[in-house]
């Protein structure tokens, strides 16, 4: 088995046969000629084939890929406009064919854009340049654009693919693919990623390659050639996972989470930060039940201004468009330690100064916070939830200095809304007052990683205990029930973010005991709905 290093453009995985891409040939000769303006006219007539070409070219990445993808052909179109000069140029002054003209005029453009060292998409279309003209070469000496039918399903590799190449190519038979130059960058690499398919480029593979098995990991940006028998197992089971996940998406999408009898739960999503949007849309959340905004501070050189985790809330209410987001406030210590907060070394940092103990001894920080989290609460539907709650009075103070951010921003003339607050019940403490701590707030949302660590006083971090880690453990589902039942008995809904919230083995356990929300990671959404949808 071989296995050779690329860069990922899109994820996924393909196992199949190699093929080598044929690219039909568009050797050029320099040649003397006598009659530089029927050269040139000859030039005008393959131009103006080339062009409906790469227009008939537009409107069939417009119908398989979408508009947007399809506008490199424009620029395709443009290139070609602009070849006009060079080319009668070279024609006349040098006494040369066409042909030699063309190529000579691609070549030089494709110099200039690959020297745009601070521009990498003007430098990625130098393969498009390139391509426009053998193009116009090929209409002038009728070469065969069509090298490439298949008879089964291949993994495409080539040195590069223009996207000319990419849509004609019988798409239903490209499993991936390959290219040994080109970048993320590439339209090739975008249309890829639109049609699905696997794609690695600047990856190494020899050209003996072709025809024999392989396996393109998209996630790890690896080709395997020849892979053994252990490696094919395991990649076919991914497989079979990927195409069911997608044959789930397909059916699922916009449809309700709802059980057969009628009960309806919202399946929200657990993101670190804007970048985490695309996954959420894609799986069809119904919300935000856990956005970890410590996220923020860790990717931070100093502490993130008002202005720029105003900007951050903002976009996430915005792109969701009206849907619920829960923002948690700042969470850190413990296992998420960040240099510039100088905090001390501590014996126990799971049961140390952390999350919301942090927030009420350095009221600064969280003031800041919360004037970002109100303002932002203009543009969207917004809830505010505190983590690592043990006490009543802890949920008072920040009820208060929440109000008091509140008043500032009255007195200041900056608009806000009436934002739900909530708790994390993470601890077995808030368990077992959640009906006093149910009066004092709108929701509760479960944090089954730290309930599950400090009920079984097992530290979450630690491998060596997996075996004694039991997040079934009937002391941890026991609470769960306990303090739904506590928040129904307040009006207060009742969500589970932690891990366990996305176990399929518990849903309808879930379900049973009247949760209202499930918040998890996006892409464990659907499988989830899955099961709800198929409840009685
Ligand atoms: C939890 O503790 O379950 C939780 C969701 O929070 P985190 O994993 O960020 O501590
Ligand atoms: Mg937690």
């Amino acid at each position: 088995m071989e296995m050779y290093r690329g860069k990922a453009s899109f994820k996924g995985v393909a196992i199949g046969r190699i093929a080598e891409m044929k690219k039909a040939s568009t050797v050029v000769r320099r040649t003397h000629i006598e009659d530089p303006d029927a050269e040139i006219e000859r030039y005008h007539r393959a131009k103006e084939q080339a062009q409906s070409e790469i227009l008939a070219l537009k409107e069939k990445a417009e119908k398989e890929v979408g508009e947007a993808q399809a506008e490199i052909f424009e620029v395709h179109a443009m290139f070609l406009d602009d070849f006009d000069d060079s080319v009668e140029n070279i024609i006349r002054e040098q006494g040369v064919n066409a042909e030699y003209a063309v190529a000579a005029t691609g070549d030089n453009t494709a110099a200039m854009l690959a020297a745009m060292e601070d521009n990498p998409y003007m430098q990625a279309r130098q393969t498009d340049v390139k391509d426009v003209a053998d193009r116009v070469i090929r209409d002038m000496s009728g070469g065969d654009g069509d090298a490439n039918r298949f008879s089964e399903q291949v993994i495409l590799v080539a040195d590069d693919l223009a996207p000319s190449e990419t849509v004609q190519l019988d798409k239903s038979m490209v499993l991936a693919f390959v290219t040994r130059e080109g970048s993320t960058n590439s339209h090739t690499a975008i249309l890829a990623r639109t049609m699905n398919i696997p794609a690695l480029c600047q990856t190494p593979v020899p050209k003996d390659a072709d025809g024999r098995m392989g396996i393109v990991d998209g996630a790890k940006g690896v080709i395997y050639v020849d892979p053994d028998e252990e490696t094919l197992a395991k990649y076919r089971r991914m497989e079979e996972e990927e195409a069911e996940k997608a044959r789930l998406l397909k059916e699922l999408k916009g449809k309700e989470t709802v059980t057969k009898s009628g009960r309806k739960i919202r399946l929200y999503a657990n993101i670190g930060g804007i970048g985490d949007l695309n996954f959420v849309r894609d799986n069809d959340a119904a919300g935000i039940g856990l956005f970890r905004s410590e996220f923020l501070y860790l990717q931070s050189k100093d502490y993130p201004t008002e202005e720029e985790q105003f900007k951050a809330y903002r976009t996430v209410v915005e792109m969701m468009a009206g849907k619920e987001v829960v923002v948690r406030t700042l969470d850190i210590g413990a296992d998420k330690q960040i240099d510039y907060f100088h905090l001390d070394k501590e014996e126990n940092p799971a049961l140390g100064y952390r999350a919301i103990r942090i927030c009420l001894t350095r009221e600064d920080i969280f003031r800041t916070q919360l004037r970002a989290l109100y303002r932002a609460s203009a543009y969207g539907n917004l809830d505010i939830m505190f983590p690592m709650i043990t006490s009543v009075w802890e949920v008072e103070r920040a009820k208060q200095i929440a109000s008091e951010v509140r008043a500032e921003l009255t007195a200041q003339s900056v608009p806000f809304k009436e934002v739900p607050l909530g708790i994390m019940v993470e601890t077995p403490a808030a368990v077992m007052i959640a009906d006093e701590l149910a009066e004092l707030v709108d929701f509760f949302s479960i944090g089954t990683n730290d309930l599950t660590q400090y009920t079984l006083a097992i530290d979450r971090q630690n491998q060596k205990l997996d075996r004694f880690f039991n997040p079934h453990h009937p002391a941890v589902l026991r609470e769960i029930q306990m303090t739904i039942e506590a928040g129904h008995r307040h009006n207060t809904w009742v969500g589970i973010c932690g891990e366990l919230g996305a176990d399929p083995e518990l849903t309808e356990t879930f379900v049973k005991m009247g949760i209202d929300e499930l918040s998890m990671s996006p892409g464990s959404i659907l499988p989830v709905r899955k099961i709800i949808r198929e409840m009685d």
